[in-house]
Order: C-alpha cells, then structure tokens, then sequence
C-alpha cells in the first residue's frame, strides 16, 4: 500500500483470447486451469474440508475465512455458493465471514468482464457487483447478504494482517492463493507464516494449490502440520495444514499498546443473554441498535426526549460527505472508510426506506470544514480517488449549478444528505428492538451479571450484560463517563421557503460552505449551522438566523437576502471531543487505569504487558461532531462486533485512534496528574 495515498494500487493486466487473466506484475496467471471453479472447490473448500464442518455444526455461528490473494473474487463467490447450498444450517444465527485481502483490487469493469465467464455464479456475481468498490485502500465491510460478510482488505497482506489486532477474532479457515512462490517471493516468507500463525486457533486449517518447499517449511516453522496432497488437474501435489501448536510470537501481540487492548478476544467468556440497553436514540443510538438487532439481540432502546432523533440528530436535514485530510494518516484512514461504508449503509436503507438518504453530490467550499488547515487540492487530490471527491475544476456539477458559487467547490459525487428523523424511525423498527421514551436515565449499577439502569428516584428501570451510551452532549451525566472529555457548543440551523432561492430551486446537491445549504425537502431548505458557547443558552436567536442568512450571500454572491424568509429554527447542542475524532469503544476504568499505568508520568516510553480495565459490557459512541451521519453506521457495526466478539470492521490504529482511554493516556504522558 502507498502509506501517502488511499488510491489503490492499480493491476497490470493481460487478456488472453480465451478470456483468461494474466498479471503483467508477476507474469502469473489468476488461474491456470480449464475448469477454474473446480480448482477452487478441489483446493480451497475441500482442501479445508469446509462442508463437513460447516455439517457437523462445529462452530457455525460465525465461520471466519481469510483469502491472501482476493483477485477476481472467483474463490469468494464459490464459497458463498457453497455456504448457501450446505446441507445442515444450524440456526438462522450461522454466518459467513470472509476476508479478501488484496494488493492490486481489479477495478469493476474488469470485475465485470472476467465474471461474464462463470455463468454457474451469475447470481451471486450479480449482489457482488452491486456494490463492490476497488478504488481506496484500506478496509472495507459489505454485507452481501443476512448471512454473508464480505471484508476487504486492500493493501499488502503482510502489511494488512499486521495490524490487523492480535485480539481479533482467529481465523477458521485459510485460502493461499497469492501468485505462486517463485513469482512473488515478496509475499511468502517467514513473517508472513509468522501472521498467519498469530491470527489462528489450535483448529484453524490452511490450503494452498502451491507445493513449494518455501511454504510447506515456513508453515511448519510457525508451528502447523503440513500435508502435501494430490492437486487438481495437471498440478501434482498442494499443501494443506492445520494443528497449529505455537502460542502467538509475542511481539507482534504487543503491538498494541497494552492500554488500548480491549479484552475482545475469544478467549473471554461470551455474554450470558444477547440483550442490551443503549441509551440514547439520536443516530449513535440508533445505528448500534441497528447493527445489534442484525445479529438477533433483543435491544431496548431508551430517550430521555419524548421523540426520537431528539437531539443533535434531530437537524431536518444533515450531510453526508468524506471529512478530508492533507494527509493518508490513520484518522483520514477512519473517516474514509466510514464515509464509503455509510453511503452503501444509507443507499441500501433507502431502498427499504425512500425518504431516508438523498445521493445528490455535494459541492464543498473551502470554507467549510478544516477550519484550522486549509486543504491542500494537491494533495487531496493524489490521495483520494476520483469517487470519493472530485477537485477538476472543469467538472461539471450536474446537480448544481455551479457558476452561481463564489469558488470553485470540491465535488463529492456520491455524497447527499439525510432526513435523521426517518433514518432513525426506519433503524429502530426491527421487531427486536424496543423503544422506550420520556426515559431519564440517571445512573448505571454494574452487577455480577451486567449492568441495572436507573432513572433519577433510584428506581430500575431495566437491566442487560451490555449497555451502550449514545447520549451525545449528556455523556458526562452517567458516573462512568463522567471524566471523559467532550467540547459542547449550540448549533442553530435555520429554515427558509423554498421557492426563495430560485436559482437553487432546482437543485439537487447539498452546498458546503461556511454554512451547508439544503435541497428544498418538504418545501423547506436548511441551512446549518451557526455556533455558540453553551453559557449563551439554547432559546433560538433570531440574530443567528440572520447570520444564517447572511453567511449565505458569501457563497452565493447574486443571493438576494431581502427575498429570504425564516421561517423555521433548530437549536441543539452538539457533542464534540479536543481532537474532534469520536469516542467509540468500551468505556475506561479511568481510576484504575491511571494507577495501572503511572509509570507513563514518569517514563512515557514505558511499555506495559497488562490489559487496560475497562467496564466489562458497558460501551459508548459519542462526540461524532458533524460528521456523524458518516460515522455513526461504521461505529454501530464496530461495537456491535466487538460485543459478539467478531471479526472487527477496524485495524488495530482505528481502535486506538477511538478508545475514549487516548485521552487519559495522553495526560499521563505529559507527565500531569488527570
Ligand atoms: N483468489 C483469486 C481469485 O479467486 O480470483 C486469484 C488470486 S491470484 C492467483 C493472486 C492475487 O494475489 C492477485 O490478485 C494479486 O494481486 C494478489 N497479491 C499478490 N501479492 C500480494 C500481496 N503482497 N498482498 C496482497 N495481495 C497480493
């Protein structure tokens, strides 16, 4: 992977007369046989003898399959077929769970092209290329389908698999499949054995059609048993494994910092019901309901509002864009990936729900966003790909148009907005989710079985193994929160008629500025946002209305503010961290963590073998700022895989980079008391 750059790297390919694929980068062919999905049967699925265990329901619930070396994704859709033609489904709970791991992702077109030759997957290649998307490197989840998870990994397998977190779920089942040794010796050497080892269990299995003495030895030198086996078709032998019996290399389980380590790994016991309480039901709420449901927990969701997306969230119309770095850094890294993970989020919502999420584009000015450090359209535009923003100042913005502008925007074409209010009601309305309002909760009990919720008289009001706090700016009212920094501010947004902008009348796209201007929906426009310190109140100002407006005629310079009527106002106040990057994880133990850690005060290059504490089942996702219609999807879908102990959608660095402990660990580095 370019560590500068989120542009995937591009293969070099060559097509045979027959339809065949040959990469020119490793003069390799992505298969060299006539009957390709034979071959991926006979290797792959036999090689890890897949039906009889997936019959023998052994370890069903979330079968987990990494392939080194995603291509075409012909050995994905084969397994997927497999999955859904197996004999024995255990419960509706069972789940395939596939990592693709992939240098060189095939763009769609060439997806296209080489799957027109599998007609026995067209219907699968069908769902695949619906949403399949090769463009950004990095991690990708697609929910394919109820049962089936697809999780891309694009960049280098060593390099991917390395920060992959040692505490993640171990790998079931292993696909080599990465060019054959002597094509690509970069890939296959020791450390590579030594990662696959590190993400395995004592019954994880590996086949490979490769029988080169290279792999059969670094596997065994990572402590598999190796068995070389009859191969398919013209190849003699291939090599399968299984037994692993070395415990993990212990560097590279302490990669991460002992503090951030979260206690997910499989080893802990499981939670004793599959019920939990999230508190809060604004888009944070919602979404890890949303993504608990999905996987059959019984949710209650409790709102102190009487309506739901009564808060922050409750803005008429909220944007939906990529937050924008000068630089490929981890945290432009996060709200890359959740940004793409939102727009299939919300486009596969809308199908359910049609007024939900609006894929228009949005137009971003320089003054929006970034405040602090202007973007730089250079670098913007080397690190992120033509999908996701579009700085050619030649485009045409066909949603918009753009010569009204002051400035040349940034275009993102698959941008939009959303109608928060639908979004939620349509995220809450699974039959195994409830919704209790006009809920005060006031406190939390942790009890040897979970946690007692309790309102403001002491009384119960519920109890779970797991609650999850999405109470936005309200945080710091639940004692176990209460030390976790948030930055509060009230944000006013304004409404006005629509028919008094006519040159935006017809648009469809969202404007970003100083202020973001809103396609009339329900014959209103809103424009978001004007900002004021907590102490100035939460009554609307009739003034920030006028600054509302005003700001407006900076970025539409013909605007005649005379026309412009108000005539609605929302006023919340919105929940933000110091270093503007969400708080998402498990909460901290934060007394204990600084007496387990006080070393950092004196030497913060101390390194420490101990797990941080944190509440066991007592989670948050908060202070997501404007951006959260971006990354509450991504953050629900993450917690609600670390409660069932799966696969999770982020590296080791993304975890870090949200665990609400950064902060206490930052001051204890800085040498100051907390
Ligand atoms: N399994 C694939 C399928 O079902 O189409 C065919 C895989 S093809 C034989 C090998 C793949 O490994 C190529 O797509 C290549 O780009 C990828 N690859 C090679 N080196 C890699 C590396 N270091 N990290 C990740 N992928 C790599």
């Amino acid at each position: 992977m370019n560590p500068s750059s989120f542009r995937a790297a591009i293969p070099e390919l060559d097509w045979g007369e027959d339809g065949s694929l040959t990469s020119r980068q490793f003069n390799d062919l992505y298969s060299s046989s006539d009957d390709p999905l034979a071959e991926s049967t006979f290797v792959f699925i036999q090689g890890n003898h897949l039906q009889e265990r997936w019959r023998k329901n052994n370890k069903t619930e979330n079968f987990l399959i990494a392939e080194l070396g995603f291509g075409t994704g012909l050995n994905f859709l084969n397994t997927w077929l497999h999955w859904k033609k197996r004999e024995f489904k255990s419960t509706q709970e069972s789940k395939l769970h596939y990592i693709g791991i992939e240098r060189f992702p095939l763009r769609i077109a060439e997806m296209r092209q080489i799957h027109k030759r599998w007609t026995d997957l067209a219907a699968l290649s069908q769902c695949f290329l619906e949403i399949y998307d090769g463009e950004s490197s990095g991690w990708h989840r697609f929910e394919i389908a109820e049962d089936v998870i697809l999780d891309l990994y694009l960049g280098d397998a060593k390099e991917e698999l390395n920060k992959r977190s040692a505490d993640d779920q171990k790998i079931d089942a292993w696909y080599l499949d990465g060019f054959s040794p002597d094509r690509n010796p970069e890939l296959w050497d020791s450390s590579l054995f030594q990662l696959i080892a590190l993400h395995s269990h004592a019954k994880s299995t590996i086949a490979t059609y490769s029988s080169a003495g290279v792999v059969r030895r670094g596997l065994e030198k990572a402590g598999f048993s190796v068995y070389r086996q009859e191969g398919f078709g013209r190849k003699r032998h291939m090599l399968v494994a299984n037994g692993m019996q070395s415990s993990s290399p212990e560097d590279q389980i302490h990669k991460q910092a002992a503090w951030f380590r979260l206690g997910h790994s499989e080893s802990n016991p499981p939670y004793p019901e599959k019920h939990a309480v999230v508190i809060g039901a604004g888009l944070a709420g919602s979404h890890a309901a949303f993504a608990l449901s999905k996987r059959n927990w019984r949710v209650t969701v409790l709102e102190k509002a009487k309506n739901i997306a009564a808060g922050a969230s409750g803005i008429p119309q909220l944007a939906l864009r990529c937050r924008l770095f000068n630089e490929a850094s981890p945290e432009a890294q996060f709200y890359l990936q959740a940004y793409l993970y939102a727009l299939r989020f919300y486009a596969n919502q809308a199908s359910i729900c049609k007024e939900s999420f609006f894929a228009n584009g949005l137009a971003q000015l320089a003054s929006a966003m970034n405040k602090k450090k202007a973007l730089n359209i250079e670098a913007i535009r080397s690190i992120y790909s033509n999908n996701i923003v579009d700085t050619d100042s030649e485009v045409e913005f066909s949603e918009f148009p753009a010569s009204y502008l002051a400035e040349t925007p940034i275009w993102f074409p698959q941008g939009g907005w959303a109608d928060p209010l639908t979004l939620c009601k349509s995220l809450l309305e699974s039959s195994l989710i409830t919704v209790k309002q006009g809920i005060d909760c006031s406190s939390l009990n942790q009890t040897a079985d979970g946690w007692e919720v309790m309102d403001e008289d002491d009384l119960l009001i519920d109890e779970a193994p797991v609650v999850i706090l999405a109470t936005g700016s309200e945080l710091s009212k639940i004692s176990q929160a209460h030390a976790l920094p948030l930055k509060l501010s009230v944000g006013q947004s304004t409404q006005i008629e629509a028919m008094s902008l006519p040159f935006v009348a017809e648009a469809k796209a969202v404007v970003s500025g100083s202020r973001s201007l809103f396609p009339a929906h329900r014959d209103l426009h809103t424009i978001s946002a004007c900002y004021r310190q907590l102490e100035l109140g939460q009554v609307p100002l009739a003034e920030d209305d006028e600054l509302n407006i005003a700001s407006l005629k900076a970025m539409f310079p013909e605007l005649d503010e005379a026309v412009i009527n108000p005539r609605r106002n929302h006023v919340a106040v919105r929940a933000n961290t110091p270093d503007k990057v969400p708080l998402v994880g498990l909460i901290p133990e934060i007394t204990a963590m600084q007496q387990q850690y006080k070393e950092l005060q004196r030497n913060a290059k101390q390194s420490f073998r101990e797990p941080g504490k944190y509440y066991k089942g007592l989670y948050l996702s908060a202070g997501h700022g404007s951006s959260g219609l971006a990354t509450t999807p991504l953050a629900g879908e993450y917690l609600a895989s670390l409660v069932c102990k799966e696969s999770l959608p982020f590296d080791h660095r993304i975890m870090d980079l949200l665990n609400p402990s950064r902060f206490l660990i930052r001051e204890l580095k800085r040498q100051q008391k907390v």
